[in-house]
């Protein structure tokens, strides 16, 4: 494609547009703002939004938005045109400074966890002029904060920058004790986003995909991803029309879609971006996940992003990678190669490793959803315990220096953290664990315990402030060593930090029964579901964390608690009553007008002969008559749990419920169905099948 470089983002008011758009001084000062953080004064603010506007209208849009992020974890947008009405009944187009650094809109459906009451529903938002401004749909979107009028933050976009500050802050005083000036440190993010794709058609047969997301009926396929013959495989023309159109898409916005390949699972892709700032990824998956199924339309396909569609098959997950650089770009996970980068490095890495050490359950239940939980562990994705992986060189050189034994590396050497450069660390070699959910890969950490569905900024606010309070203890520490004895002050930090958290580093296979014994017998938590997990949110340690780096306030924690509690116990009712309705409505019909068939046919041979065999029929009404009449008890035990929730008013407690008794009768329901299906002739039977859906692009 010879027009690429034009076409990236040609829908973006970027650097380059504001440099040719702006008065110099206007652009400096908008600069000044952007890289560190000042407030934009209402005069410069007028001049961006006029120019912004110009730009827009060249390009065909009359309407612009406030694009934020609230707490629902998908993105919202309220649509003003620029429409002002002049003294002669006319109207001219007008964009103000005003009302691009402030927006308000009526927020009261938005949940807020009792943070504001319906009767002060108005929030009001923000620019974040880190993000860049633009053009989808048709409509100017102005990356927003959302607070609340009490200044509490309602969105996933303010904690997000307030924990970058966190990290920068921290990381900024570590590195001026290694003599490196740095004005600002960044948190970096490549998000590979995974989906399904599958016909409209089929899609719109399937009540539970159109409710839930997800197949919450279905007999296995004869065929799944048992042959490997899907991941990598060659791209079918459909699906390629329709990565085309999307990366085309996602570049006229500025986004990198790098990136493409079929994954495991049948009808299952990754798009993988080249990694920018945490916030701006952030941005960007949301807009590629918004693109993946606005294009998926055009060509009569549904995208899925939910974390697992269909059962038996791998469900869908998000790799965070993440790593921190300083303002003139150095990547700070990157091993260098001189002595003083070394343990500059080792000091990082080990800032990272005690972070997640220290909130291993922080970041279990940053992944947790009622869709992430049947992945988890599920010998498709990483376990519910965090652990991290290191590799083998790396693994081997911080066992040398918390052992004091020499390192068995290409050459025995013992190692001098400061005073040695550290063996070679071979990239391609620390990637072989797949099962890691946390894995060192090189230069940057991969999280590989995130959804699908979910928004990249709640781990990477939490990943950001963990990181940010372990280097906060190291620099209160090393601030204090004697500069003449800096060296060993920092190897000995090192060596008693990695030897306090050894615990946490896990080579081996995640997905093995043998590793939850030892992370059990290492004290490791294992979380296995979100009910479990969410109540970690509000431990009085997380609290503290959060306060300490002013990324949330208590009443903030509480507010993110309850929705997240909230919302598992919510997504689990939908589908719960989905199954239900599926049932009484579809296929207990179904399978009671095949039954019939089925005895009609059983008395007509027998009156056309008595010894015409008709056993195969007999055996089969039979069973199917047993299982309609198991069915239709299991329908009576799910709305018997469903109607046990109001015993449980507390939301933890709620939750806990549909994690067990809700969950258990709806695998139960589901289980005499899948039988049923597997008996009923295809003609009788309601939804398409797994078979169908699975392999419906051809
Ligand atoms: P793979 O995982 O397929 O081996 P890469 O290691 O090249 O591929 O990168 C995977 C993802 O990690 C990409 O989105 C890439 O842009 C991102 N990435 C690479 N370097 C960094 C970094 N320093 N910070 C954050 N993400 C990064
Ligand atoms: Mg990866």
């Amino acid at each position: 494609m010879s027009n690429l470089p034009e076409m990236f983002g040609s829908l973006v008011f970027n650097d380059v547009v504001m440099k040719e758009r702006l008065p110099k001084a206007t652009y400096k000062a908008l600069q000044k703002t952007i890289k560190n953080g000042e407030p934009l004064d209402l005069e410069v603010a007028d001049v961006v939004a006029n120019a912004m506007k110009d730009w827009a209208i060249e390009k065909g849009v009359t309407h612009y938005t406030h694009w934020f992020q609230p707490m629902t974890g998908v993105t919202a947008e309220k649509h003003d045109s620029f429409i002002s009405p002049t003294s002669n009944g006319q109207v001219i187009m007008e964009f103000s400074g005003k009302e691009l650094i402030k927006g308000e809109p009526d927020a009261s459906s938005f949940p807020s966890g009792g943070l504001r009451a319906t009767f002060e529903a108005r929030g009001y938002t923000a620019w974040d002029p880190t993000s860049y401004a633009f053009i989808k749909d048709g409509i100017l979107c102005i990356p927003t904060a959302f607070c609340s009028y009490g200044g509490e933050v309602l969105d996933k976009k303010t904690p997000l920058l307030r924990s970058m500050k966190a990290l920068s802050d921290q990381a900024v005083r570590v590195l001026k004790l290694f003599g490196v000036e740095a004005k600002s440190v960044l948190s970096t993010v490549g998000a590979e986003q995974e989906y399904f794709l599958i016909d409209e058609d089929v899609y719109k047969k399937r009540r539970d995909l159109l409710f839930t997301g997800r197949t919450l009926f279905g007999a296995r396929a004869p065929k799944g991803q048992e042959l490997e013959d899907h991941y990598f495989g060659s791209i079918k023309p459909r699906v390629s029309a329709y990565m085309n159109e999307l990366d085309k898409e996602l570049w006229k916005l500025g986004v990198l879609a790098k990136t493409k390949h079929n994954e495991v699972a049948p009808a299952q892709h990754e798009l993988a971006p080249i990694y920018t700032s945490t916030n701006v990824a952030t941005d960007h998956n949301q807009l590629t996940m918004e693109m993946m199924k606005k294009v998926a339309a055009h060509h009569h396909m549904v995208c899925l992003l939910h974390e697992k569609p269909f059962a038996g098959v791998n469900g869908s997950g998000k790799h965070n990678n993440w790593s921190i650089s300083t303002d003139s770009g150095a990547n700070l996970l990157d091993p260098g190669n001189t002595p003083s980068q070394n343990a500059q490095f080792m000091l990082f890495l080990t800032a990272v490793i005690k972070a997640v050490d220290d909130y291993q359950d922080l970041l279990r239940l940053t992944v947790a959803s009622a869709g992430n939980d049947h992945r988890l562990g599920a010998n498709e994705a990483p376990p519910a315990i965090v652990s991290v992986f290191l590799g083998d060189e790396l693994g081997g050189i911080v066992d040398s220096i918390i052992s004091g034994k020499p390192y068995k590396g290409a050459k025995e050497s013992l190692i001098q953290i400061g005073v040695d450069t550290l063996p070679d660390i071979p990239k391609d070699t620390t990637d072989r664990n797949r099962t890691s959910p946390f894995a060192f890969t090189g230069n940057k950490f991969e999280f590989r315990m995130l959804g699908s569905s979910s928004s990249i900024s709640c781990p990477n606010i939490f990943l950001n402030t963990i990181v940010a309070e372990s280097l906060r203890q190291f620099a209160d520490e090393l601030e204090k060593a004697p500069k003449d004895n800096f060296n060993s002050a920092v190897s000995n930090l090192i060596r008693r930090t990695l030897t306090e958290h050894q615990r946490i580093l896990f080579n081996g296979n995640n997905y093995s029964s043998e590793w939850v014994e030892e992370a059990q017998r290492r004290g490791l938590l294992n979380l296995k579901t979100s009910a479990e997990a969410l109540p970690y949110y509000i431990e009085e340690k997380n609290i503290q964390l959060f306060a300490r780096h002013k990324v949330f306030t208590k009443k903030e924690v509480f507010s993110r608690y309850e929705i997240l509690l909230d919302n598992y116990c919510k997504v689990i009712n939908i589908e719960a009553l989905t199954m239900l309705d599926m049932t009484k409505k579809d296929i207990l019909p179904a399978v009671i007008a095949y039954s019939k068939d089925l005895s009609d046919t059983i008395l007509s041979k027998k009156q056309v002969s008595l010894d015409l065999p008709s056993d195969a029929e007999e055996t089969l009404l039979r069973k199917i008559s047993s299982l309609t009449s198991s069915l239709y008890h299991k329908v009576e035990a799910l709305d018997a749990a469903l109607l046990g929730v109001k015993e449980y008013p507390k939301e933890d407690e709620c939750a806990k419920y549909y994690s067990t008794t809700v969950l258990n009768a709806m695998n139960e329901l589901r289980a005499v169905a899948d039988e049923l299906e597997v008996l009923t002739a295809k003609s009788y039977w309601p939804f398409p099948s797994y078979g169908d859906m699975l392999f419906s692009i051809q």
